[in-house]
């Protein structure tokens, strides 16, 4: 019996969302009283460091195959390796790759399972994860009965820590049927963290009047070093990218810190975000149904408050 956690590494390499997974691989493991096995795809850059995180194995499958995404192509190979190894546990990353595996992995492996997890299991009585639900107002429990169990791991829910040290990979080759996608072309945003990863969030709405505006909203974001956002009628006025929108229908987050800028907290916003460690809510109205989501509130102009609070951001790290 195993733990078995896949982790994704784009562009080859290893991210904060596989570190945590790694970790949290290597942490149910030991509760259970068994391996936790990292398995990685492809060509990857210095798959041994999981070790800094617990894993005691890595399998690194076709090292020499550089693999365009696909969900089929990869769960073929997990489950191959899942079944190798007698996994009982899989455990994927809640990402978009993520959660186009876990209902594959789930009826190849004949599994039970819950996306979206935000806790180790519990094994107490069983084998629980639990999960936000209900736009964030609840924490549901599930306890999986099947033998084998599938979860996906929300990212920003375990506390990364390093345990171990670097360890040897082992790689094989894994036949697979061949891919039938096609990539033709790509997109991504370059030196920025991306938003499911981001720690920091400054994120502003429509009190921002305009796009001409959202100068002061860089300036905080990067006095923070963090990834900016904004709600979803922004993105509709093309105000800002798709890629910035965040809550239901959005990209949903759980930085530790998440700033809130002429923002109203409509239901569909505050399901994306409300997860977040701490909420910081800047607006003129204090009837805004944000604050009651808040952490820190401020009621004022944003004109007049967010350039105040980036100079004495600016300020404290300069005497810091
Ligand atoms: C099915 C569905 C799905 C949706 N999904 C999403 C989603 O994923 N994400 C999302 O964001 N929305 C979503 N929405 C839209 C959502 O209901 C709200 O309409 C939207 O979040 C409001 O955006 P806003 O707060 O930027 O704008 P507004 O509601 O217009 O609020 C602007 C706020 O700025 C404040 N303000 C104005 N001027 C200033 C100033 N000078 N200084 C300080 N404060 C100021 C105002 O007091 C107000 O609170 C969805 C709606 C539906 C129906």
């Amino acid at each position: 019996m195993s733990v078995l956690v896949y982790i994704e590494t784009p562009k080859g390499n290893i991210k904060k969302q596989g570190q945590e997974l790694a970790f949290y691989g290597a942490q149910h493991a030991s509760n259970a009283g068994v391996d936790c096995v990292a398995l990685v795809i492809g060509q990857v850059n210095d798959p041994g460091s999981l070790g800094l995180f617990g894993i005691k194995r890595v399998i690194q499958v076709n090292e020499n195959e550089t693999l365009d995404f696909d969900s089929q192509v990869y769960t073929d190979i997990i489950a191959k390796i899942a079944a190798q190894e007698g996994a009982t546990t899989i455990a994927i990353s809640h990402s978009s790759n993520g959660k186009a595996l876990l209902g594959r992995l789930s009826v190849k492996l004949e599994a039970g399972s819950v996306s979206g997890v935000t806790s180790l299991p519990d094994l107490s009585n069983g084998f629980v994860v639990t999960k936000s639900v209900f736009s964030g107002k609840a924490v549901a429990h599930y306890n999986i009965e099947t033998p084998v169990r599938v979860i996906s791991l929300m990212g920003n829910s375990i506390q990364l820590q390093s345990t171990g040290s670097p360890v040897s990979v082992e790689k094989i080759s894994v036949d697979h049927a061949g891919s039938k996608v096609k990539v033709i072309g790509r997109k991504t945003s370059e030196g920025i963290v991306p938003l499911p990863e981001a720690e920091l969030v400054v994120s502003a709405g429509r009190g921002m009047k305009g796009p001409e505006n959202w100068g002061i909203v860089e300036e905080l974001s990067d006095a923070l070093g963090a990834t900016t956002a904004c709600s979803r009628p922004v993105a509709d006025s093309d105000w800002r990218p798709h890629h910035e929108h965040v809550g239901q229908t959005g990209v949903a987050i759980r930085p530790n810190l998440y700033i809130a800028i002429g923002i109203s907290g409509a239901i569909q916003h505050l399901a994306g975000v409300n997860n977040s460690k701490t909420i910081v809510v800047i607006n003129k109205d204090a009837e805004a149904p944000f604050f009651k989501a808040a952490d820190y509130g401020v009621v004022g102009d944003l004109f007049d408050v967010v350039p105040k609070l980036t100079a004495a951001i600016q300020k404290f790290k300069q005497h810091s």
